[in-house]
């Protein structure tokens, strides 16, 4: 492939951007995932042809025919990623180059065409530079972008399509959880998991969030605001939340998450966090811990804290966990100094107050 990857892009101003004081009106306190930027990118892929028609223009709706293959048997696979924006005006992606190596694990688990990294990236860098105006100024702001891909081939036989759209949006958000308590309780699934071995839990797959639904719904109904899951054989090891990892502090200033073994999402943010604890001096573990040893370890007081990461919900302390066998506290039930150290050394880094030692951010103007 043309090294000058740019070049593959027709890149088409939208004829009807929305206009700058409506805008303004949006970006003030937009809901997650409800408001949209101006343009989107899209590549077609069809076999024997590669991948093709690399564009970006107005941002609009599909036409689909209902025998779409991926309306059937859930061929799709995601990412979700964020530019941000830096205190010179200027704009900036926090690793892309790890959610495109991820997009692209996804789509062979999934039995896709693996999008090449190069074009992953032009298609988010692009877009971020032709709707910059989208990436909201407040603290705490930023541009979430979600490129995903599905199978587009008119056939309702079960095998891997032939044709699929690959496809990026892009949504301004604010803070993910909005109450005012900062820690989020969560409830214990022991109807439901997540994520079998050999299954497709470490792929960013639509399929995974389908079936953490009716958990979800049932934490709801618990009056819990998320779902922490268990692995599917002993229904004993703390796995993630549906659509976050998990991470543990201990009393001697250490920290714990589960660890990579085919059932958890590899989160990126997961990552950086390890990465950035390490830098300071703290021990991280990759190791299992059981739900039973969790709720032990709260009430003995030996757990200090517990939070949840993700691109979308950044570091979010975990305050209360609660299940059919469980019901405990994590320290005050509020938020922990060292969750709001990480939380802030990561969050100081993705809006470019702070250095930048491991080259995470990658500038786009
Ligand atoms: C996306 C996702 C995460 C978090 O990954 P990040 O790269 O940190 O955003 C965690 N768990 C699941 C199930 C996910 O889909």
């Amino acid at each position: 492939m043309s090294s000058n990857v740019e070049a593959v892009f027709s890149i088409e101003p939208s004829q009807h951007p929305v206009a700058a004081a409506e805008r303004a009106r949006l970006l003030e306190n937009p809901a997650f995932g409800r408001v949209f930027s101006d343009h989107m990118a899209t590549i077609r892929y069809t076999e024997g042809k590669g991948w093709h028609d690399a564009r970006i223009a107005a941002r609009g709706p599909f036409e689909c025919d209902p025998a779409m293959q991926v309306f059937h048997y859930a061929q799709e696979i995601f990412e979700g990623m964020k530019a941000y924006r830096l205190p010179d005006g200027g704009g900036a992606l926090f690793r892309p180059d790890a959610n495109a190596r991820r997009f692209r694990n996804s789509a062979r688990r999934l039995a896709m065409p693996e999008l090449p990294e190069a074009l992953f990236l032009e298609s988010v860098r692009e877009l971020v530079r032709l709707d910059r105006e989208w990436i909201p100024t407040v603290q705490g702001g930023s541009l979430y972008l979600r490129p995903f891909m599905m199978a587009t081939e008119v056939a309702l036989g079960v095998k891997p399509a032939a044709e699929y759209l690959y496809c990026v949006t892009a949504c301004p958000v604010g803070a993910y959880f909005k109450g005012s308590n900062p820690a989020v309780t969560i409830w214990v699934s022991d109807n439901y998991t997540r994520a079998a071995p050999g299954g497709t839990g470490e792929a960013k797959c639509g399929g995974n969030y389908a079936a953490s639904l009716l958990a979800q719904a049932e934490a709801s109904r618990e009056g819990c605001d998320q779902v922490v899951f268990l692995d599917a054989v002993e229904r004993r090891w703390v796995e993630e939340l549906g659509g976050m990892n998990v991470f543990f502090v201990f009393d001697d200033g250490s920290l714990q998450t589960p660890p990579l073994t085919g059932t958890i999402l590899p989160g990126i943010t997961r990552e950086s966090l390890i990465v950035l604890a390490r830098d300071m001096g703290l021990t991280v573990r990759e190791e299992p811990y059981s739900i039973d040893q969790w709720q032990a370890d709260a009430r003995s007081g030996r757990l200090r804290e517990a939070f949840a990461c993700g691109t979308a919900a950044v570091v979010t302390p975990i305050g209360t966990v609660k299940g059919h066998k469980h019901n405990f506290t994590i320290g005050d039930g509020g938020a922990g100094n060292l969750t709001m150290r990480l939380k802030n050394a990561l969050v100081d880094l993705q809006q470019g107050r702070a250095a930048d030692p491991h080259g995470w951010m990658d500038r786009l103007f």
